[in-house]
């Protein structure tokens, strides 16, 4: 057995002004599994399987009309876009989709949704099984700005993991003080990692910041195809 380390006599670190192995040093918050489906201790559950609440339809407010049956919330094209009523931050976001079992249409017409970080920075749901599109387009795209960097998914019906940790732009007085940062996984594969968004996610056009809040609500969208998501959790974190 060794003894604790003498920390008195390690150097201090340059960043924090704790020794290297400080006994004084804050713990990690421990966080566990819990629920069910299971989700970190720590996490807000904003889709568990069982109702619609905490979502409402993006752009009236009113209750989200998709359909939820068997824990999955399925899109029902033309209820339009559903959102948080939750402000979501900084943090690690972990979303479950899967494309429509019955295959249609090709390129974006195949299983589109979208998770729209803040309700403006979309990362892609796309079906690309054996379905190319425009790069930038792919699931797991910053839509319109970055290719994910691999595309891991699975084939139609079959459950697909997202966990996406991201930073929002910080503003100040007006000006972009800091650009949003988002990292992403499809799967357990890298897609993005530390990426700079370069603004708004935008459908031809260039994308420009401009000031809003910290916290926004999180949205999916209704692209017209039957995508359906479940174990919908976010992580608020302070990087
Ligand atoms: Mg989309």
């Amino acid at each position: 057995m060794s003894n604790p380390p003498d920390t008195n006599d390690n150097p201090v670190l340059p960043d924090s002004g704790y020794r290297v192995h400080d006994e004084s040093r804050p713990q990690p918050p421990v966080v566990r599994f819990e629920g069910n489906p299971p989700v970190p201790s720590d996490a807000v559950r904003l889709f568990g399987g069982g109702s619609l609440d905490g979502w409402v339809n993006k752009k009236t407010g009113e209750p989200a009309q998709w359909k939820v049956e068997d824990g999955t919330m399925t899109v029902v094209p033309g209820t339009g876009d559903i959102r948080t009523t939750r402000e979501l931050g900084d943090g690690q976001l972990h979303v479950e989709f899967r494309s429509p079992e019955i295959i249609k249409g090709k390129s974006q017409g195949r299983g589109n949704s979208g998770i729209f970080l803040m309700g403006l920075y979309e990362i892609q749901v796309l079906d690309n099984y054996d379905n190319p599109t425009y790069a930038d387009g792919t699931v797991g795209a910053v839509y319109g700005q970055y290719p994910p960097l691999a595309n891991p998914i699975l084939p139609p019906g079959e459950w697909n993991v997202f966990d996406i940790i991201w930073k929002g732009p910080v503003f100040n007085d007006g000006s972009l003080v800091s650009p949003a940062v988002v990292t992403v996984l499809l799967n357990g594969v890298v897609q993005q990692h530390a990426r700079v968004l370069q603004g708004p996610t935008q459908h031809k056009v260039l994308a420009a910041y401009e000031p809003h809040p910290p916290k926004l609500p999180l949205s999916l969208q209704d692209h017209g195809d039957l995508v359906g998501f479940r174990n919908i959790w976010f992580r608020e974190i302070t990087f």
